[in-house]
């Protein structure tokens, strides 16, 4: 039987992940590319790809019309707002998909950003690297306390729900959250309470955003949202960038609308240089590192493969995404 064929993008795969696939595939390395969409190269291969393995480029039914034999996208993320699901689902192609693995990785990432936000500690490095710590801190220099304070998380699944613990846990916090439905476990573990979004907004200290991008999520949070959260609110997004109307935030930072923000990530990556957001006092931005240890990105790529290679198969993956409707 003919070997299917598989195309790595975006990232390599470290030397024992690439060499588990070269054993049963025949791969073919993308990662070295920087616009796939206009690469002929990678246009001719997907036409007799069976599976495409990478993250972070989306690929649209323009893309993926060409690639008539493929099977199965198997995305190095938890997040699948890169992939067109009802096409995917249409024509028959498996979506899968790394949860789990990042949870607590991803859930540590908002905490440096809530205790960097709070506690101006980027601002007050810089101050020290800048050679310009002349004299002993005072109030104009204060962080706020994270401790005991109230944590509202909109998204509460798997990483809201790890952020929540180490609010309430950790640094004794009350939770609130917001989602579309009710998490009764979560409520019970955290004693968290369910919010409408603009109580949350109103009574929460960190707000704190876990939410997939969808189209019920994009530009959640704009000018009304920030005003609701007020001026000593401390805004963090580690979902994507498209939740936020992102003129709106800078806005909201420039005014003293909020106090500050935490972000991770942003409506374009790499953020551009003369964004205000890479520069202003009151921002802590990451260059969307949620998931980015040697230890989580491997065993997320780890499980891309054996949801790939399943697939191929014609097994069921460890992490589905659309395997419901596939079935229906
Ligand atoms: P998850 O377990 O599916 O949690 C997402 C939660 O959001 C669900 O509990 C869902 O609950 C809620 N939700 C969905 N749509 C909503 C809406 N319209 N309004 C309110 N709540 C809504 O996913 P996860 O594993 O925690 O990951 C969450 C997201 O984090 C990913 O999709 C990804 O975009 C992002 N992420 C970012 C990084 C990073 O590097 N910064 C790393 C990992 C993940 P209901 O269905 O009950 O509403």
């Amino acid at each position: 039987m003919s070997r299917k064929t598989v195309l790595v993008y975006q990232r390599p795969l470290k030397p024992a992940l690439h060499e588990r696939l070269t054993q049963e595939c025949e791969v073919l390395d993308f990662t070295d590319r920087k616009d796939l969409h206009n690469d002929a190269d990678f246009r001719e291969a997907l036409k007799r790809a069976h599976g495409l393995i990478g993250s972070s480029v989306p690929m649209d039914r323009n893309l993926l019309a060409e690639a008539e034999n493929l099977e199965v996208i198997s995305s190095i993320s938890v997040g699948v707002d890169n992939y067109d699901i009802d096409y995917l689902t249409e024509r028959g192609i498996v979506l899968c998909h790394t949860p789990d693995v990042l949870t607590e990785t991803t859930a540590d990432t908002a905490f440096l950003l809530v205790l960097a936000t709070a506690r101006r500690g980027v601002e007050l490095a810089n101050m020290v690297r800048n050679g310009e710590w002349t004299s002993s801190i005072a109030e104009p220099h204060f962080g706020v306390d994270v401790q005991g304070k109230h944590l509202g998380i909109v998204g509460m699944g798997r990483i809201g729900a790890a952020i929540g613990r180490r609010g309430r846990f950790g640094f004794n916090m009350t939770v609130s959250y917001h989602n579309r439905s009710r998490h009764e476990d979560f409520e019970q573990e955290l004693g968290a309470s369910w919010r409408e979004l603009d109580d949350l907004l109103r009574e929460c200290d960190f707000i704190v955003v876990t939410v997939p991008l969808s189209e019920a999520t994009r530009e959640m949070f704009g000018k009304r949202e920030f005003e609701l959260m007020g001026d000593q609110a401390i805004f963090i997004n580690i979902a994507r960038g498209g939740v936020v109307d992102e003129p709106a935030l800078i806005e909201a930072l420039k005014n003293g609308t909020i106090r500050a923000a935490g972000l991770d990530v942003f409506t374009t990556e790499p953020l551009p240089g003369d964004s205000p957001l890479a520069r202003m006092d009151n921002v802590v931005a990451l260059p969307h590192i949620g998931s980015a240890t040697h230890e989580t990105r491997y065993a997320m790529a780890e499980l891309a493969v054996n949801n790939l290679l399943a697939a191929l198969a014609d097994q069921k993956p460890q992490a589905p995404y659309n395997w419901e409707q596939l079935k229906r």
